[in-house]
């Protein structure tokens, strides 16, 4: 089994869920005792929110290296960014080490082609719906076309209940009717799925708040990294 570098604390809520999901599907698959062999580099969350508040990206890139790099000489064989905002530096972190990225764009796109989806909704934080490292590789390497919420208001909101509330382990039935509302207008736009993609947002909807076929980038992305843990080497 190989051991799964985890960049956590961004924000530890949802690392806690990596954690969870991780060990329960090792379990799962494996029984008896069997968990996961995990490192984890969980970083203070506030220095992270300040850099991109900032944009001050560059920094942030070299503050995920560092970590990376950590998890590399610790013995991890394949990282994982647990935060798809952060991704926004995914590419720098993937080049300064040698064990690979599982990128979580690529294994949300995936599971999307698995069952013939191409219009996805994306719910994320701001940085992730308005800025195009998310969205771009999504169209430019997997060839699908997701949307975002139309409106600033319905993105503002998405985000600041992320940031404001799951971020800080409240979840509110009145945000999660919001963001019904939000999802259901992607629908009359022509979604054909929703993308959980913020790594929170699992906290605060499930498949059972929409018809739409629902991805949770958090399991997918700890899924993936399973796979690749349990995957015998080639002769
Ligand atoms: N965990 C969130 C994400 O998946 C947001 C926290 C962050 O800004 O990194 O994007």
């Amino acid at each position: 089994m190989k051991t799964i570098g985890l960049i956590g604390g961004m924000s530890w809520e949802s690392t806690a869920i990596y954690y969870a999901r991780l060990n329960q599907q090792m379990q799962r698959r494996r029984g008896g005792f069997s968990s996961a062999e995990i490192l984890l580099r969980s970083v203070d969350f506030a220095r992270i929110v300040a850099l991109q508040q900032r944009g001050a990206w560059d920094e942030a890139a070299e503050d995920m290296i560092a970590q990376a790099r950590a998890l590399e000489r610790g013995g991890a064989d394949m990282v994982l960014i647990c935060t798809n905002t952060m991704h926004r530096v995914a590419d720098a972190v993937a080049q300064a080490i040698s064990v690979p990225l599982l990128h979580i764009v690529d294994v949300v796109a995936a599971a999307l082609k698995a069952r013939g989806l191409r219009r996805p909704l994306l719910l994320a934080t701001r940085y992730t719906m308005e800025q195009d490292f998310w969205l771009g590789r999504m169209r430019d390497r997997h060839g699908l076309s997701p949307l975002v919420p139309a409106s600033a208001d319905d993105r503002g909101l998405v985000h600041t209940v992320i940031f404001d509330e799951l971020c800080h382990g409240l979840v509110r039935d009145a945000s999660r009717a919001a963001f019904c509302a939000v999802i259901e207008s992607g629908k009359l736009a022509g979604a054909d799925g929703v993308i959980l993609g913020c790594t929170e947002i699992g906290m605060l909807i499930g498949p059972n708040d929409t018809e739409l076929p629902i991805f949770d980038s958090t399991f997918l992305h700890a899924d993936a990294a399973l796979d690749l843990a349990l995957a015998e080497p080639p002769d």
